[in-house]
Formats: C-alpha cells, structure tokens, sequence
C-alpha cells in the first residue's frame, strides 16, 4: 500500500535537510547520493549520466556552466528494449526554493512507488529516474528540462518503440479536489485518458489538463507517449516558502493510489 507519510518523510529530507539543490549544486549531488542509496537498498540497479548545462539564470538568478545528473534505477534483469514503463520526478529545483512541492513532492511519491514494485513487480517493469536539471536556465525550450531532454536524445530506436509510457510526477502535494493529469497538448492522449481512468477505478477525482513546464514535454515532442501528474498552483512557487508545510499527505496519497492503480492495469 502506498504510503503518504513516508512520502512526506522523504520531502522533509530534501527540503527541509538538504534544502534548495540547484542542477550543479553540491546540495543537488547529495539529493542524488542520498536516492541512490535509497535505490539500491530496494536492489535496483543504478546508472548516474552527467548532464552538462549552460549558465545563465534561473528564476531570476545567475548560475554558472556545470554538470548534473540524472539517477536511473532499474529493477533486477531490466531489459530497456523489452517492453517497459518510465516514471521520473526532477530532482533539482531553482536556486531560492527548498523545493517541498516543486519538487521533493514527485520524488517522494517515486520513491514510494519504487518501494512498493520491488515487494510486488507490475506486470510491465519500471524504470524510475529522478532526472536532473529540469528548471530553467533561459528563456526558450531549450533552456529548461536539461536531463530528459538528453535522456531522449540518447534514446535508441529499439528503446523508444520499448517505451509504453513515461509519466513525469512534478508538484504532486498541494492539496485539491482532484488529480490535474497533463500532456503537452500536441499527441496522442491515450496514456493521459489511461490514467483517469485508473483514478475513476479507485474512486479518485482527476482532471485532464494541458502544460509543457516539465519533463514528459521532451518525450512529448519525440512522439512518445507522455504524461505528468501534478500542477496545482500554489502561492510559495519557486520561492524560500516552497516548505513541507505546503504539501498535504492526502493529496501524495490520492496521487500515489492513482499510480499504482495505473501500474498494476497495464
Ligand atoms: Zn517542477
């Protein structure tokens, strides 16, 4: 079963312990030694890919050339050229933010959904990658969502034909009456309409919508099947107040009871 107040012991850490983590922060480096050894504790088995990123700023703030990472954790005998599933969470958030919601929340919610696959496997295997650089650097598409957009660049044929669904989870805690599940608004909307129905199935209340502000954006444009659960605004947005405090465990619990409900229906 799912559990909220692991989840939110998990935003505690990140934002209330590690707090803002930048893309090439030390901060950010220890938010990935930190799920990495998570990860491996549930035997995955860990890939880290250096992600270089330009300067420039972000959210009002300079910041300098560097690399990131994103953390890839795989279930034991994954194949990526078998049929299988991504869910991704970015790690990183803009220089000012603690981050709770944007988004120690979607990592949170992951890392509970990887706990839970390694006691019972769904039927098509995971791969969860907590990516890194996701916020912006600059203005423009291709300032922003760094590690997925390297991810699908380095994706080979027989890995995207494997791909069944990637969903980015990002700002999945503040509390509302629903569930916002979101594409770009330019494919196809079958894993979108997938996962409402899955919510319906458990009686969960969720709401198709339109963004492009996070990582499903760069399997989007490749055409592959994409989705992101979370976007609810809240005031604290990029901001030093983006605390544990914003984010409700009801709400990661209606997320993460969606998910898994997702999970297990493929
Ligand atoms: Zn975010």
């Amino acid at each position: 079963m799912f559990d909220a107040d692991a989840a939110f012991d998990t935003i505690e850490h990140l934002a209330g312990e590690i707090g803002p983590r930048e893309g090439t922060s030390d901060a950010f480096a220890r938010a990935a030694d930190d799920i990495t050894d998570r990860f491996e504790g549930l035997d995955y088995e860990i890939s880290h890919v250096q992600v270089p990123v330009p300067a420039g700023n972000s959210w009002g703030v300079d910041v300098g050339e560097g690399e990131s990472t994103n953390v890839i954790a795989d279930p034991p005998g994954f194949d990526p050229d078998e049929a299988h599933v991504i869910i991704g969470a970015h790690l990183d958030t803009v220089p000012q933010a603690p981050g709770a919601e944007d988004n120690a929340s979607g990592v949170a919610v992951m890392m509970e959904l990887a706990r839970m696959a390694s006691v019972e496997a769904p039927p098509v295997p995971v791969r969860f990658i907590a990516f890194g650089a996701e916020e912006p650097r600059g203005e423009g598409d291709d300032m922003h969502h760094f590690g997925s957009q390297q991810y699908v660049a380095d994706m080979p044929a027989d890995q995207q034909e494997a791909l069944v669904g990637m969903v980015s989870l990002d700002r999945v805690g503040v509390a509302a009456d629903h569930v916002p599940i979101c594409t770009g608004g330019t494919g196809t909307t079958q894993l979108r309409d997938a996962l409402i129905e899955a919510a319906e199935s458990i009686d969960v209340p969720a709401e198709a919508c339109e963004n492009r502000a996070s990582d499903h954006w760069s399997f989007e444009k490749a055409e592959l099947p994409s989705a992101r659960l979370g976007s609810v605004p809240y005031e604290a947005y990029h901001s030093p107040d983006d605390v544990p405090e914003v984010v409700d465990t009801d709400q990661l619990d209606l997320v993460g009871r969606t998910m898994w409900a997702w999970l297990t229906s493929l």
